[in-house]
């Protein structure tokens, strides 16, 4: 089981700003920006290499609740969103998130 698992299931804290019944976001405990904040489906994916075609409702409902997160997070200058993916992609937690980054000017392109 990941650290993500054991914060849907309530079994170490995280400071939560939104869930519902397919996804939950909370806040980044290393942060890299002012808002950081992690969105991630209740259910196990490892990452986006593991998505099938029965997670189509839910990839597309966490995309959609990006802005919801950001707008509930005062970010309305804008932010950025980040899906490190496998070992080249910087991935450290084996379950699907979304990084919502923002509450300053983000710099492009990333290391
Ligand atoms: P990634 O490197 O894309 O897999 O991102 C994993 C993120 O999870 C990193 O930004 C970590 O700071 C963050 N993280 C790890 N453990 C926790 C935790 N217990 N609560 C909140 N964020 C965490």
């Amino acid at each position: 089981m990941t650290i993500f698992e054991k914060i849907i299931n309530r079994e170490i804290p995280a400071s939560i700003v939104y869930e519902d019944d397919l996804c939950l976001a909370f806040r980044d405990v290393n942060p890299q920006a002012p808002v950081h904040v992690l969105l991630i489906p209740r259910k196990p994916i490892a990452s986006l290499d593991n998505l099938t075609d029965a997670d189509t409702e839910l990839a597309g409902h966490l995309l959609q609740t990006v802005p919801r997160v950001a707008a509930l997070l005062g970010l309305s200058g804008g932010y950025r969103t980040v899906v490190n993916t496998g070992d080249h992609g910087g991935q450290s937690v084996f379950h699907l998130h979304i990084h919502i980054l923002g509450g300053r000017s983000l710099g492009w392109p990333p290391g």
